[in-house]
């Protein structure tokens, strides 16, 4: 549908644009109110309107969910693979059904382009499906033969109830990316989107009633962090946790999980960086630079936010890229026009103009950007930045070493590939880095040498989602995607035969 269709429909269908929505909790098959009777508002950061108002869950509704979950398992557990493969299909099928609804709510939600739901973050939940869905009857665990007749083999059986944790980058893409293996592999699962972007996991919610999903196996509950998120990591019948967020999160979620030994999964910050060598093919690769730069608003975990440059071209890298980002107009991201959307919520539209401040106080010169862009009409009162680029800061200060997750990057020249490595791995990060080189001997020592979980060569945001997906240092903790999430979300028992 195009933007001018996505405002007629506005009109057509004032029900779900015009009243106060609410998202509940669904446990066990059906929606069930907050415990406590609380909620959250829920804002459009485009226009900085209250649209919906959201759950809050409490340790109350996690027990109501973990029962609801715990009684389900066995069924679930037992169905053959290919029974949960046509399941896992059936969520994908109608995710497909109702793109266009789902990117709506998840532009409205989030402040992203509308293109950019439409075209990744929708797609991407329904491929998360279809992909775990169709790995599942092909899921084989190991057998080691011993000398003298004996043989082990281990068997993979699911862990029981997990928890999944997602962020409000990209909402339903990395909500579903947690919880397609996790039912995959035979779990019941107790989900929770984040609070900030409660939308699309909410329509989610509805597929799965629609579609008569078996009651129980997936629970989606809403709330704070430390409110309900907290909750689902100290439940001791949750054995198993996969997070996605912030390092500081990270941290309070392993201190809680390791007193119970739960298995987790950790999906960190980054502060990543994009090497741009002088013989790189500048003419090809920009656009993917700067869409590697601001992308999602800077809001992806694996935007490269520290951009290094060959000193001999680093003048006239600086002035294309530069133009390029000038070229970035926020703006309504209904309107395909918009080449930037909105930042999240005011909480972070005020964090990235704080850390702008700082780094005009630590030196920085700005090359483009630095301030807030009032956007006219629908979206006078909602949270713009315009894309930065800044230069003239050296490697540790608080710029280049923490993360903003924002429009904002740095540039920094280097000498030699010596050089280079050495500032891209001078953080404490360590999710992924994009070289831009034609040298192939250089491609390769560098993608050995640098310190990060994800490396790409002449390319950026490529995924095929069977390569193992993850972080080192304060990046995290562990791995998603493919046979790596399938083991995640079992546990090995080996048994040993002598025969
Ligand atoms: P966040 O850590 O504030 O919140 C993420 C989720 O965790 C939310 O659902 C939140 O409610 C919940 N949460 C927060 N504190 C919790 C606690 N103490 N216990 C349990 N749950 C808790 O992160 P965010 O601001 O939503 O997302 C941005 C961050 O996510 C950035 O740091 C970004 O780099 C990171 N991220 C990482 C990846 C990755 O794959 N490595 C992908 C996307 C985003």
């Amino acid at each position: 549908m195009l933007p001018a269709q996505v405002f007629q429909w506005m009109e057509d269908e004032p029900d779900q644009f015009n009243q106060m929505l609410q998202f509940n909790h669904f446990i066990g098959g059906t929606w069930r109110e907050p415990s406590q009777r609380q909620y959250l508002d829920v804002i459009n950061p485009a226009t900085a309107e209250k649209f919906a108002q959201a759950a809050e869950g409490c340790s109350a509704d996690v027990e109501m969910a973990v029962q609801a979950a715990q009684a389900a398992f066995p069924s679930w557990s037992q169905l053959s693979a290919m029974e949960r493969c046509q399941w896992l299909l059936k969520i994908a099928d109608s995710i497909d059904a109702r793109l266009e609804n789902l990117a709506l709510a998840e532009t409205t939600d989030n402040g992203k382009s509308i293109e950019l739901s439409r075209n990744l973050d929708i797609p991407r939940a329904s491929s998360n499906f279809r992909f775990f869905a169709t790995a599942t009857p092909h899921f084989a665990s190991e057998s080691h033969a011993m000398e003298n007749n004996g043989i082990n083999y281990t068997l993979r059986q699911p862990i029981g109830v997990v928890g999944c944790i997602s962020p409000w980058n990209l909402p339903l893409y990395l909500f579903t990316w947690k919880i397609a293996p996790a039912l995959a592999a035979g779990n019941c699962v107790i989900a929770k989107p984040s609070e900030v972007t409660p939308y699309t996991a909410h329509l989610l919610t509805e597929i799965l009633h629609d579609i008569k999903f078996p009651a129980g196996v997936l629970n989606i509950l809403h709330g704070t962090g430390p409110g309900c998120g907290e909750a689902i990591v100290a439940h001791p019948a949750i054995k198993a946790i996969s997070f996605t967020g912030s390092t500081r999160a990270g941290a309070r979620i392993a201190s809680l999980a390791a007193p119970q030994f739960k298995k987790l999964s950790l999906e960190l910050g980054g502060k990543n960086a994009t090497l741009v060598f002088a013989d790189a093919d500048l003419e090809t690769h920009l656009p993917t630079i700067v869409r590697s730069a601001f992308a999602n608003q800077g809001q992806i975990c694996l935007c490269g936010s520290r951009i290094l440059v060959e000193r001999s071209i680093y003048e006239s890298f600086k002035t294309a890229f530069v133009a390029s980002a000038k070229a970035l107009i926020p703006g309504d991201p209904l309107l395909a026009s918009s080449k930037q959307g909105a930042i999240v919520s005011e909480v972070h539209f005020q964090k990235i103009l704080r850390c702008i401040e700082t780094a005009k106080a630590e030196g920085a010169s700005v090359l483009c950007g630095g301030n807030a862009v009032r956007v006219n009409g629908r979206c006078d009162a909602g949270y713009f930045i315009a894309p930065t680029v800044l230069e003239g800061l050296g490697p540790h200060c608080q710029t280049n070493q923490e993360e903003i997750f924002g429009p904002v990057v740095t540039l920094q020249p280097f000498d030699n590939e010596e050089q280079a490595l050495e500032l891209a791995n001078s953080t404490a990060y360590g999710l992924a880095a994009s070289v831009f080189t034609q040298d192939v001997s250089r491609a390769h020592r560098l993608a050995a040498e640098l310190q990060a979980g994800i490396v790409w060569i002449n390319t950026w945001l490529d995924r095929d989602l069977r390569t193992p997906f993850g972080g080192i240092k304060q990046s995290g903790v562990g791995r998603e995607g493919g046979w790596e999430a399938f083991r995640f979300f079992t546990e090995p028992k080996n048994v040993c035969i002598r025969f």
